[in-house]
């Protein structure tokens, strides 16, 4: 199996203690790619030399909505520069999160700062949509962007507005939670095959039958098997379509 998962945290706190060496390990195994996504400025230089030591490794730069108040007024200028790096594919992840208290007015000018750079510079940006699904799309309709809406089990009427003008839709192991992943399903159905993507979000979102344990991209494989049952096709179909996509969304088709 070839696994590229688009959307993953290797700068998480969760794994300091022993983030070399579990990429380490993952050279030279079933994981082909990593798309390293960021989450806030205190991590922009971990992230850096993540993908500046791993050649399967790219990322993103970009402020999380959850972290809007703790961000410092030059974040812009930084993220600008940062992605000048040819491993830096990206921009984000941004967007709304209306699940915790963030300031909605910072969270909405911090996502519009964003996204407007992401045109400016026409590089692909990685969405952020959680319990917003309405300002979310009211913003994204705006700006019509490339890239990603990731993790998404929002309305279905989403998916295909957002997929018609071109962007992607990742899915990773909530497709296996039994208590909340029929919206995620809905939206999987909705998806159309080169609109598909697969991701983990690790370290936080294990398969639901060990949901205790610290996630990583190898766990792209449940994905992969889930998503083929759903659907009714084969595995084989689901790795060779998520791979296509992956190197599409982040333009990186010379590496197919
Ligand atoms: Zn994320």
């Amino acid at each position: 199996m070839e696994i590229y998962d688009t959307h993953a945290h290797y700068e998480d706190a969760m794994f300091d203690k022993d983030r070399f060496e579990f990429l380490d390990g993952l050279v030279d195994s079933e994981v082909k790619f990593i798309l390293n996504c960021c989450s806030d400025v205190e991590v922009f230089d971990t992230v850096m030399e993540i993908v500046n030591r791993y050649d399967f490794i790219y990322g993103s730069i970009g402020i999380h909505p959850h972290w809007v108040t703790s961000t410092p007024d030059d974040y812009l200028e930084r993220i600008r520069k940062l992605v000048k790096h040819k491993k830096i594919v990206a921009i984000g992840e941004m967007g709304l999160d209306y699940f915790f208290d963030d300031p909605k007015d910072l969270q909405k000018r911090i996502f519009i700062e964003q996204l407007e750079l992401a045109k400016e510079l026409d590089m692909p940006v990685i969405i952020h949509d959680r319990d917003a699904h309405e300002d979310c799309l009211e913003i994204l309709r705006k700006y019509k962007p490339v890239g990603i809406l990731h993790r998404f089990g929002g309305p279905v009427e989403m998916v295909k507005e957002v997929t018609d003008w071109g962007m992607y839709i990742s899915f990773n192991n909530d497709l296996t939670y039994p208590e909340w992943n029929k919206p995620h399903i809905d939206c999987l159905m909705a998806t159309p095959w080169d609109r598909f993507l697969i991701e983990t979000d690790c370290p936080y979102a294990s398969p639901s039958n060990e949901r205790e344990r610290r996630c990583d991209s190898k766990d792209c494989a449940n994905v992969i098997k889930e998503v083929a049952r759903l659907r009714n096709v084969s595995e084989e179909f689901v790795e060779k379509t998520a791979k296509e996509n992956a190197l599409k969304v982040y333009r990186l088709e010379d590496k197919l």
